[in-house]
């Protein structure tokens, strides 16, 4: 018997690894081309992280005409839920993140690499154990749980390194005739790599990220064929991006450490391995102390919370560049009309350790990106939220062409207004200026400097029937603003006002908020020049005449 029988034996139906060779070429593409992969396990939660990493895939692969593909990693069937690949699918294709190749719903895929899901390449890991088993670089363990626990009580009163390694390796001194007797008895059996590796030696290695790590070499027999048949993560990893022809896996740093494992397998299997590019977690700040944002105890950790905040897909992906490579923000304070595609993303660039998600920034790069779009966008991004939403604010922006005016105000000029940070704002924001809802919810007047009654009485009336034209423009009706302060004895200029404050009882500014107020509700809006333009005559009577009661 030798280790070619041995293998026929374990695996009697595995191909021969050429023909997955040749099945799988070389992709042409241009050189420095990047090909990378976001690699999820479906688990029914789409974390932030996620989103993050695919970012950076697809605009690394964007930047060199390369390719960008979705792989499913279902090998730990136990973790599996209904419907984890639509899930991954819809959240890259609603932050438009979307592969080039891979799954593209629960069951189908598109490329020529796949299957994209594990699941669906049972015999191709198996021919190429099947390959590693016939070279004597792999070998059946028929270690029993109880077993492999005895081994590890054993290491740990000794205080040793735990594992399946070295003298500890039970199975890997067995002779070709014993295995093959034993798999004849029907004993259960895994598959382990034989490891060539010393823990005394060293490698060297250069992550993209990281830079240069040293590590202990890898001397563990690890599984890589599971009693279901399936694959471990480790050799699913190798056989996957070799035969997908990935030229860079960026993945999570808490991988950095297998990395002695993985070149191993690469180099044992006799193939090149891909670059690697550790990415540090995102963190957050938990009251002074850094730690990972966590899918428990953060609700900002799930892909989804954003969707549901209504913050725009845009802004979420700029803060996310912006923490990837710091210099985005420079670049974006330079480049203010260029889309982020043409921001050049460098993995080099990326920080080493974690960095902190501050939402108040997102929410702040929401504004910016809000403030970017015409009325009508915000108009349509705004109804689509409140159609999964808030049903108020459906109706509320029933009257589509108020609601582009109402919008439209302070925006689409050189400096526009900066006061929505997310969808779920935008009713708050621009409620009072529907009638419905302002005199429902108008209780008081939250009126300043002016607040005596009959005061304001009069400068309303004032107003209405001596001074307010529609047709006005801006400087005509800020001056008849003014006209009406000096006719009721309030100085017309703030100037002059403070030059001699005891001449006078209030100014022109005062007079404004008084107008501001009773129109509104509120002390603080956007111009109310154009709020004015928007309300028309008829509305503004009607709210003063309400506010002078
Ligand atoms: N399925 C692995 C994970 O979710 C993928 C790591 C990788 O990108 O290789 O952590």
């Amino acid at each position: 018997m030798d280790y070619k029988e041995l293998a026929n034996l374990i695996f009697p139906e595995a191909k021969d690894i050429s023909f997955y060779e040749e099945k799988y070429p070389q992709r042409d593409l241009k050189e420095g081309a990047i090909v990378t992969r976001f690699a999820p396990s479906p688990t029914g939660f789409v974390h932030i992280g996620g989103l993050y990493q695919s970012l950076i895939a697809r605009k690394l692969a964007d930047q060199t005409e390369g390719v960008f593909f979705l792989r499913v990693e279902d090998t730990d069937q136990k973790r599996e839920v209904e419907n984890g690949v639509t899930d991954i699918v819809n959240s890259l294709k609603e932050f438009a993140v979307e592969p080039d190749e891979g799954m593209i719903s629960e069951t189908e895929s598109k490329g020529n690499y796949g299957p994209y899901k594990q699941s669906k390449r049972k015999e191709i890991y198996q021919a190429y154990a099947k390959y590693l088993i016939e070279q004597g670089k792999a070998y059946p363990c028929f270690c029993t749980p109880e077993e492999l626990e005895q081994i590890r009580a054993k290491q740990e009163n000794a205080k040793i390194r735990t594992g399946y390694y070295g003298v500890w390796a039970k199975c890997r001194n067995h002779t070709v005739e014993e295995m093959a007797q034993k798999i004849k008895q029907g004993e259960k059996y895994i598959i382990r790599f034989k490891s060539p590796g010393r823990e005394d030696r060293k490698i060297k290695h250069h992550d993209v990220i990281k830079g240069n790590v040293d590590f202990p070499e890898n001397d563990q027999d690890v599984v890589i064929i599971k009693a279901d048949g399936l694959p471990t993560y480790h050799f699913a990893h190798c056989v996957d991006d070799h035969l997908m022809r990935t030229t860079h896996v960026i993945r999570g740093d808490e991988w950095l450490s297998s990395i002695p494992l993985h070149l191993q397998l690469f180099h044992e299997l006799g193939w090149k391995a891909p670059k690697y590019a550790h990415i540090a977690p995102i963190m957050k700040n938990d009251n002074g102390n850094k730690r990972k944002l966590s899918k428990r105890k953060d609700p900002e950790a799930a892909v989804s919370y954003y969707e549901e905040e209504g913050i725009p897909e845009e802004a979420v992906k700029e803060y996310l560049l912006n923490i990837a490579n710091s210099n985005f923000e420079n670049w974006r304070r330079a480049n203010k009309d260029k889309s982020m595609k043409e921001f050049e993303l460098q993995l080099n660039k990326m920080s080493v350790s974690g960095a902190l998600f501050d939402m108040v920034k997102l929410l702040d790069v929401g504004k910016t990106v809000i403030s970017r779009m015409s009325a009508e966008e915000v108009y349509e991004k705004a109804l689509q939220w409140a159609k999964k939403h808030d049903e108020e604010l459906v109706k509320i922006l029933d009257d589509k062409e108020y609601a582009i005016k109402v919008l439209g105000i302070e925006r689409g000029n050189k400096k526009p207004r900066k006061d929505i940070s997310k969808w779920s704002e935008v009713k708050e924001n621009i409620e009072y200026m529907y009638d419905e809802v302002f005199f429902e919810k108008i209780k008081e007047y939250p009126y300043q400097v002016i607040n005596d009654k009959e005061q304001v009485n009069k400068i309303l009336s004032l107003y209405l029937e001596k001074y307010y034209e529609d047709s006005d423009d801006k400087q005509t009706w800020f001056d008849k603003i003014k006209e009406l302060a000096g006719e009721m004895g309030y100085a017309k200029e703030v100037k002059e006002f403070k030059a001699n404050p005891d001449k006078y009882r209030a100014h022109v500014g005062d007079v404004s908020t008084v107008l501001r107020v009773a129109l509104t509700g509120r002390t603080h809006t956007p111009d109310m020049y154009e709020i004015m333009q928007v309300l028309g005559k008829e509305r503004i009577t009607k709210r003063f005449q309400k506010a002078m009661h």
